[in-house]
């Protein structure tokens, strides 16, 4: 059904593959370098959040551990602040980036942020499409394969098309909420005087490798759908 188009699809999915494998490794990279490396006030992951919320008057988001490497989120519905070992224990300029971001989120969601709001919104549509999308297309290719259904497959394939390309609207949405959840970070360590200009660069190292992983989800996530749009542009008689 899709032979013939594995070059196409090099071309267009590859790019974010890459660039994001690349990401990781940086991001994997700097965590571990700046987890080597205690910050002067010696405060853990976990005391730097509470820091931040409470400056806030977020004492009601708790803070847990969660298992793990790098697995810290923030739970917008049960307002919990979840980290690793990694970053809630330990009094690293690492776990003191990590912690904030992620208190940075807490921060979004106590604002009403807008794009938070829209990424929480569209979960449940995007979760649906990610798995039914490519199924509805594939029923789409195999009608159009069929004499005498050709435009009702073709009709199918571009609805299963439309409701996987939430995906990529995902992705998109996801930019400004984790750079505005680092620029928040960044801003609350320095204000608070949690950490010195000289620390901050282990923690700009850290967020900005983060971030760039997000840039490639978006990429790969773009490119898949491109792929689908391509593929079905081509079939059109
Ligand atoms: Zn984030």
């Amino acid at each position: 059904m899709f032979y013939g188009s594995f070059s196409l699809w090099l071309l267009l999915a590859l790019p974010g593959l890459l660039l994001g494998l690349w990401a990781q490794m940086k991001v994997k990279r700097a965590f571990g370098k700046y987890s080597k490396v205690r910050n002067t006030r010696g405060l853990t992951g976990a005391q730097v959040a509470r820091l931040i919320l409470d400056h806030y008057g977020l004492r009601h988001v708790s803070i847990e551990e969660t298992q793990g490497m790098l697995t810290d989120h923030y739970d917008p519905r049960a307002k919990v602040l979840r980290l690793s070992p990694a970053v809630g224990r330990a009094p690293t300029i690492a776990a003191v980036g990590v912690a904030a971001h992620e208190a940075g989120h807490a921060l979004q969601d106590a604002d009403g942020y807008a794009p938070l709001k829209l990424r929480s919104a569209i979960v449940p549509a995007v979760q649906f499409g990610s798995w039914l999308g490519p199924l509805i297309i594939m029923a789409g290719f195999f009608l159009m394969a069929l004499t005498g259904a050709a435009d009702l497959g073709y009709t199918v394939a571009w609805f299963g098309l439309i409701l996987f390309a939430l995906t990529a609207v995902f992705a998109i949405i996801t930019l400004p909420v984790e750079f505005n959840a680092s620029a928040r970070a960044k801003k609350e360590l320095v204000a608070l005087g949690i950490l010195s200009s000289q620390e901050m660069k282990g923690v700009n190292e850290t967020l900005n490798a983060a971030a760039l992983t997000y840039v490639a989800a978006a990429i790969a996530a773009i490119g898949q759908v491109l792929y689908y749009v391509f593929l079905l542009s081509g079939r059109r008689r």
